[in-house]
C-alpha cells in the first residue's frame, strides 16, 4: 500500500498539496464551500482503507461520516477493488448495442437479495437518479402525477427529487418545482392517509437520514404501505442511505416485514469504489409503464460494466462478512455511547437516536457542532452534519468497524462535546 507522504499528487511537500488544493476549490470547484471547508479545519484525504483515511500529512482518521453512507464496505473492499479492476481489462464502459453480461447478473443478484418479489432493476449513477427513475415509474404506472413525501425528507437535487425533498432552503430558488407534490410530518399515519387521494406514489425513507436521523415506530412502513394500497398508489422506499446493511437489516423496510412496490439504492450498493444507483419493482408495475416502451427511460452511463461488477462483488461482501449483522452489534455500541456522552452533558446534547450504524446526536444549539466536529477532526475521527437538519451530528461508519474503533470514536465524541461545552458554556 502507499504510504502517507508518497501519497502527494506530485506536490513538492504535504502544504504545498494543501494549498494548491484549497486554491483550486476557491477558484474552480466552489468558492464558498472552500472558505467553509477550510474555516472547519479539513486536510486533504490521499488514500483510504476500511474504517480509515489518511490526510496529505500521513494522519489518520477513523471514517465516521462515511461518506453519508457510502462506505458500507469501508473504502477500497479488496474483493470490489479486484472486480473492477479485472473488469477494467475486458470492458469498462457498455457499446449498448449487445447485452452486456454484468448487468444481467447483477440485476438478477439484486433480486435475489431484494425484499419480496421486487424483481426489475433500472441501473444509474446516483441516488437523484434512482429516485427520479422512481417518480417517473410510478406515473407511468399509475397514470397519476400527484406525490406524496415526507417533511424533512431527503431524495437528492435534481428537480424531481428536489421536489420532494422536504428543506425549504434547497428548495426556495428553483420554485416552481415539480407538481402536484405534497408534504406530510414523517410518521404521521393520518396526514398521509388524507394526502394519498389520487396520489401515484408515497416516497418515504424508512429512517430519515438527512433529516437528522428520524426513526418511526416499528409499523409505520406497515400502516404506509396498507394506506398506498386503498388508494391505489405506489409506495416507493427510498433506501439509498439506509439499504445494504446499514440499519442492521439488509434493507431497512425488513425491520417492518415490508414489501415496498419500488425501492430505490444507491451508495453503499457498488461497496463505495464506482458511482451507482438503481431502482427496482415488482414486475407488475414495470410492465404497466413500460412493458410496451422500453426505451421511456434510458442512461448511457448506466449499469455500465465496471458499477456492475463493483456492485456484484459488494452484494456477496455484504453476506459473506455478515455486515448487517455487525451494523446491528456496532451499532449498539455507538448509540449507548452516544447516550452516555448526552448523560454526561446534557446542556450541549438534546438527543441520540438511530438505527444500526445511523446514528445521530442532536444539540440544544447548533452552535456547538461547529466545536464538535472540527475537534473530532483533530482527535482523528470525522463527523458531519445532517444535510436538512443542522443541529444533528451523524455517526455513519463503515459496517466492518470493529469494536475498538467505535470506543475511539466515542472518546473523540466526548471530547468534541467536552471541548463545545467549554467554550461555549450554556447557549439557549
Ligand atoms: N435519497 C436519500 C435517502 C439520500 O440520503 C440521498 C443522499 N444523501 C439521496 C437520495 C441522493 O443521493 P445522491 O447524492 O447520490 O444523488
Amino acid at each position: 500500500m502507499i504510504e502517507g507522504r508518497d501519497a502527494l499528487y506530485g506536490a513538492a511537500d504535504p502544504a504545498q498539496l494543501a494549498e494548491e488544493t484549497y486554491e483550486n476549490y476557491r477558484r474552480y470547484v466552489n468558492p464558498a464551500l472552500a472558505r467553509v471547508m477550510k474555516l472547519s479545519g479539513s486536510p486533504v484525504e490521499t488514500r483510504a482503507h476500511g474504517a480509515t483515511i489518511w490526510d496529505q500529512n500521513g494522519k489518520a482518521y477513523l471514517d465516521f461520516a462515511g461518506g453519508y453512507g457510502v462506505f458500507t464496505l469501508g473504502h477500497t473492499h479488496p474483493r470490489v477493488v479486484e472486480a473492477v479492476r479485472a473488469q477494467l481489462e475486458l470492458i469498462a464502459l457498455s457499446g449498448k448495442t449487445m447485452f452486456d453480461p454484468l448487468l444481467g447478473r447483477a440485476a438478477k443478484r439484486l433480486a435475489e437479495i431484494a425484499p419480496g418479489d421486487l424483481q426489475i432493476s433500472f441501473w444509474c449513477n446516483s441516488g437523484t437518479e434512482a429516485v427520479e427513475g422512481a417518480i417517473k415509474l410510478a406515473r407511468a404506472a399509475t397514470g397519476r402525477a400527484k406525490i406524496v413525501a415526507t417533511e424533512g425528507a431527503y431524495h437528492g437535487k435534481t428537480l424531481g427529487a428536489l421536489s420532494a425533498s422536504g428543506r425549504d432552503t434547497f428548495r426556495t430558488p428553483f420554485q416552481p418545482l415539480l407538481a402536484p407534490m405534497e408534504h406530510v410530518p414523517f410518521a404521521d399515519l393520518r396526514a398521509l392517509d388524507d394526502a394519498l387521494h389520487d396520489a401515484a406514489a408515497f416516497i418515504v425513507e424508512p429512517v430519515q437520514g438527512e433529516g437528522g436521523v428520524n426513526v418511526p415506530p416499528i409499523g409505520y412502513l406497515r400502516e404506509a404501505k396498507r394506506a398506498c394500497e386503498r388508494a391505489g398508489a405506489l409506495l416507493v422506499a427510498d433506501e439509498v442511505q439506509t439499504g445494504l446493511g446499514r440499519c442492521g437489516f439488509r434493507f431497512a423496510c425488513e425491520r417492518d416485514g415490508v414489501v415496498p412496490d419500488v425501492m430505490t439504492l444507491a451508495k453503499g450498493l457498488s461497496g463505495g469504489v464506482i458511482p451507482v444507483g438503481a431502482f427496482i419493482a415488482r414486475a407488475e408495475i414495470w410492465d404497466r409503464a413500460y412493458g410496451k416502451a422500453p426505451l421511456l427511460h434510458t442512461s448511457t452511463f448506466g449499469g455500465n460494466p465496471l458499477a456492475c461488477a463493483a456492485a456484484i462483488a459488494a452484494m456477496d461482501v455484504l453476506d459473506e462478512e455478515h455486515l448487517a449483522e455487525n451494523a446491528r452489534e456496532r451499532g449498539v455500541q455507538l448509540l449507548d455511547g452516544a447516550r452516555a456522552v448526552a448523560a454526561a452533558y446534557p446542556a450541549v446534547v438534546r438527543d441520540t437516536r438511530g438505527l444500526g450504524l445511523l446514528v445521530g446526536v442532536e444539540l440544544k444549539n447548533e452552535g456547538y457542532g461547529g466545536t464538535i466536529i472540527p475537534e473530532m477532526l483533530h482527535q482523528g475521527v470525522t463527523a458531519a452534519w445532517t444535510l436538512n437538519q443542522q443541529r444533528v451530528i451523524r455517526l455513519e461508519p463503515p459496517l466492518i468497524v470493529s469494536e475498538e474503533e467505535v470506543a475511539r470514536a466515542l472518546a473523540a465524541l466526548r471530547a468534541g462535546v467536552a471541548a463545545s461545552y467549554e467554550k461555549l458554556g450554556v447557549l439557549p
